[in-house]
């Protein structure tokens, strides 16, 4: 089955075809400043077209010049958020679209963009099937205790103000392969997933399923990423707040400017890790502080799972910094982690294990794969729904 999955930005659109039998990327792009062209036609030509639907043009001609005739089986969709309402992959129809539109004021960058991609393909192909893939949804299985922030309750039932977390399907991928790499049934699964990119999180997983994970309300909370902050003092907002910041400012002060770009000047983890074997204080300011909170996490993670069976790195940093894994895995020493300095630095496509036998817990690289993961649900939702 040939999949077209899509991840549409607010000015951006992502996309890849996959063989979902062959688990292949057939051909795979990225078109970008959408909205901020005119198209190309005229005279005073502007770089970028006008909006989706013609953005979908291009793809659709990317992909027939690349691979000729083809027959695409369905789209399936990132959406970054499916509220409470969505705990799986959907078939996309009128009724869900809105329902996501609905959910707009909790990913007010996101679930628009995402809508837009949808509503393209619609006018465009009204056959196709479509799926909606949630980065929420495999959150939706945190216990109470877990989701709710300690305010008044009013903020959740009129405002929806909750932990929903975020990175879902890398986290379910990455929990599923492991799982194997094991040789344990996936329901037998304990542990602790470290996606490490850009955007960070850190998930409990219990059973195989997510019982805590370190985004919140908005993939800010948690650990120290490539420009967010991760946790802070709320007290801190409103200081600034009554110092004249504005809430724009805020934002983009914790949510552009602060993590790694904000301790050591450089949101890039291959960077900063240079930078500090230079000698540069900042930058090893920021390792410390980075790998320290997520040894945190993960020593608090340890103890909501009932003891771990694995601790799992993935996504950009986790799959290729060695240094960091191994900065982390020096501070898991109540854990017993003991990481195999040679297994650690070597590179590998492979999901492997890279602690020494006698370590606390297995200590593993597990690379994600989230397009793939959108192709595989999709499928699996277009099949059962004929
Ligand atoms: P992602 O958002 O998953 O693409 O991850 C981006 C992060 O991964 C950036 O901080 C990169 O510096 C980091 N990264 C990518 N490749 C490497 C590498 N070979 N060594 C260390 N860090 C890397």
């Amino acid at each position: 089955m040939l999949v077209l999955v899509i991840n549409s930005g607010s000015s951006s659109l992502k996309y890849q075809v996959r063989d979902v039998a062959a688990g292949s990327v057939l051909t795979e792009g990225l078109i970008e400043k959408i909205g901020m062209g005119n198209g190309g036609d005229g005279d005073g030509e502007i770089e970028g077209p006008r909006d989706h639907a013609e953005a979908l043009e291009q793809v659709d001609a990317a992909i027939h010049q690349e691979l000729g005739d083809l027959e695409l089986a369905a789209v399936g969709h990132r959406v970054v958020h499916g509220g409470e309402r969505f705990a799986e992959p959907v078939l996309i129809d009128n009724e869900i679209t809105r329902a996501i539109e609905r959910l707009n004021p909790l990913a007010p960058l996101h679930n628009p963009a995402n809508v837009l991609g949808i509503r393209a393909i619609s006018k465009k192909w009204p056959k196709m099937p479509q799926v909606a893939v949630f980065d929420t949804a495999f959150h939706r299985t945190l216990p109470e205790h877990a989701w709710r922030y300690a305010v008044p309750d009013e903020l959740y039932t009129n405002h929806g103000i909750r932990r929903y977390g975020f990175h879902g399907t890398s986290h379910e991928y990455v929990t599923r392969r492991a799982a194997a790499l094991l040789n344990l049934p996936v329901n037998e699964f304990d542990g602790v997933i470290a996606h490490l990119g850009n955007g960070a999180s850190v998930t409990a997983i219990r059973g195989g399923r997510s019982v805590d994970t370190s985004m919140g309300f908005t993939p800010l909370e948690g650990l120290v990423m490539g420009t967010r902050s991760g946790d802070l003092d709320p007290s801190i907002l409103v200081f600034l707040g009554r110092a004249g910041w504005s809430p724009e400012d805020i934002d983009t002060m914790l949510n552009r400017e602060s993590g790694l770009k904000g301790l050591a000047g450089n949101n890039d983890m291959r960077s900063v890790v240079e930078a500090a074997e230079a000698g540069d204080g900042k930058a090893a300011t920021a390792l410390a502080v980075t790998s320290y909170r997520l040894a945190k996490y993960i020593g608090g993670y340890h103890v909501a799972v009932g003891g771990a069976k694995a601790l799992v790195f993935t996504a950009g940093i986790g799959e290729n910094s060695h240094q960091f894994r191994a900065l982390v895995a020096e501070k898991l020493g109540a854990l017993g982690v003991e990481l195999d300095a040679g297994l650690n630095a070597e590179r590998s496509k492979e999901p492997r294990v890279i602690s020494t036998p006698q370590s606390g817990l297995p200590v593993l690289v597990v690379p994600t794969d989230e397009e793939r993961a959108i192709a595989e649900a999709t499928a699996a939702v277009v099949r059962s729904g004929q």
